[in-house]
């Protein structure tokens, strides 16, 4: 394993340009071109096994020792030469003494006869075959049983799950209680893993509330931060909130400014369009890297695309359901390029669709939606402010960018919030919205997943 601890160098400053002339990309593509132009953007350290839970492996995992290192017994029973017991009842001495986990017997098992075994003990020499325990009767110095036998039986060969030098995990992976297992088995004491993704995210909008405040007549609580930051931290990268800014230009520069130095991307809500306060498109604009992708999606165009001295930045839409879809279908997968994971997309599953609805062609569409008797039933107003659709779903329905009328019992492809990793969690814990608050109002915005 290499001992260097490198960072990799930094965005192209065109990376997000899009090809002259066209005006409305598609969400495939504009999705192929983040994926190639994006690229892993942290940096590597060297952790602990125990400390790796997860975390992304940057470099492949290979197993130090086989397993099982050596052959053992899979049963409680009586270990002996397969190949010397035919058919036909058998009457043998038990060889005196015994092999038991991680006490195994010293020497060998001579011919003809049977030693006494335990789970996990290793194989005697002198025998590759073990008799359960329930197939034998045991009498003064000797058992009975029925041959003939299946000569392996009951016996692990050494390495049969794994060998020495085996990759047991590839780089890209992000580590699961299940792989702390393999990797223990292993005999791996250290990884090499990538630093954590640092997202940044803020909301714009004069009339944006903090929620969980008091809130003047004309203001709105600030529900896309609460969201953003929930998203980041439950994909396993590192949230920092740097809070609600004013639509001011001035004031949102300073904002980019520190988010660049905190974060390796930054995520923000409202502002994204063209319009007088619409400051986040017109400072990406004048910082030169911006492209304002016109996206062939409902809900979420547009999206600002920019690079802020050198750190990527996703414009979302204000509008919380467009800012919900764009994070799940641009800025997820994205993130996980810049955290080393790679382009990590849901599939979605097709089903059946349980709602009319008829669209027009030329742009992708995602309906709030969730899995109701095996068909997947749409929210019924797809209004972009409706935040109560977002919650009520359990997850997206995508209506291809061809024009279609779905009728029920269509196959529509649906995306579950689970599979774009956004299930609820099992405990409360740190990625809840409401701790991520307690926490990043007392100490340095920063909430690191765990
Ligand atoms: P904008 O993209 O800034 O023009 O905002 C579009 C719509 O989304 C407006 O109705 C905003 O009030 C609303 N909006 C913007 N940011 C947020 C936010 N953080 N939470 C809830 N609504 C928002
Ligand atoms: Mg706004």
């Amino acid at each position: 394993m290499s001992q260097l601890n490198l960072t990799p160098p930094p965005l192209q400053n065109d990376c997000f340009a899009l090809p002259p002339g066209v005006h409305w990309t598609p969400v495939a593509e504009a999705q192929e071109l983040l994926r190639q132009r994006l690229h892993t953007v942290v940096g590597t350290e060297d952790l602990p096994m125990q400390m790796a839970l997860g975390r992304v492996l940057a470099t492949p995992v290979v197993a130090h020792r086989s397993n099982p290192p050596k052959p053992n017994s899979a049963v409680d029973g009586y270990a002996v030469k397969g190949a010397e017991f035919g058919a036909g009842d058998h009457i043998v001495s038990l060889t005196e003494g015994r092999s038991a986990a991680g006490q195994p017997f010293d020497g060998a098992v001579p011919t003809g006869e049977a030693l006494r075994i335990l789970t996990g003990a290793t194989m005697p020499e002198g025998a590759d075959t073990v008799i359960l325990q329930e197939d034998v009767s045991v009498g003064e110095g000797e058992i009975a049983f029925r041959g003939p036998l299946k000569i392996g039986s009951n016996a692990r060969k050494a390495g049969e799950d794994f060998k020495e030098g085996d990759e047991i995990l590839a780089p890209g992976h992000r580590i699961r209680p299940a792989d702390m297992a393999l990797m223990a088995a292993a005999g791996v004491q250290t990884v090499k893993v990538y630093t954590p993704l640092r997202v940044a995210v803020l909301s714009t909008g004069d009339e944006l509330a903090e929620a969980g405040t008091a809130a003047g007549p004309d203001q709105i609580f600030d529900a896309n931060r609460p969201m953003l930051l929930s998203i980041v931290a439950k994909l396993g990268h590192t949230a920092i909130d740097l809070g609600r800014v004013a639509d001011d230009r001035e004031t949102l520069r300073d904002a980019l400014d520190k988010a660049a130095a905190e974060a390796d991307v930054i995520l923000t809500s409202g502002g994204a369009s063209a319009g007088d306060e619409d400051h986040m498109s017109a400072l990406l604009n004048e910082a030169g890297a911006m492209a304002l992708w016109r996206l062939a999606i409902k809900p979420g165009r547009p999206l600002a695309l920019g690079l802020w001295q050198n750190t990527p930045v996703f414009g979302l839409p204000g509008n919380p359901v467009a800012a919900g879809v764009c994070a799940m279908i641009f800025a997820l997968p994205a993130m996980g390029v810049l955290a080393g994971e790679g382009w990590n997309a849901p599939d979605g599953v097709l089903m059946p669709a349980s709602f009319t609805k008829s669209k027009k062609a030329g742009r992708r569409e995602y309906l709030r939606a969730r899995v109701k008797d095996g068909q997947v039933e749409a929210f019924a107003s797809e209004g972009s402010g409706r935040i109560s659709g977002l919650s009520w779903a359990d997850g997206l329905v995508e209506l291809p960018d061809e024009a279609i009328e779905i009728t029920p019992g269509d196959m529509v492809r649906f995306y579950s919030y689970r599979e774009f990793g956004l299930e609820a969690g099992k405990r409360a814990q740190p990625r809840s919205c409401a701790m991520i608050f307690a926490i990043s109002r007392k100490c340095p915005r920063r909430v690191q997943a765990t």
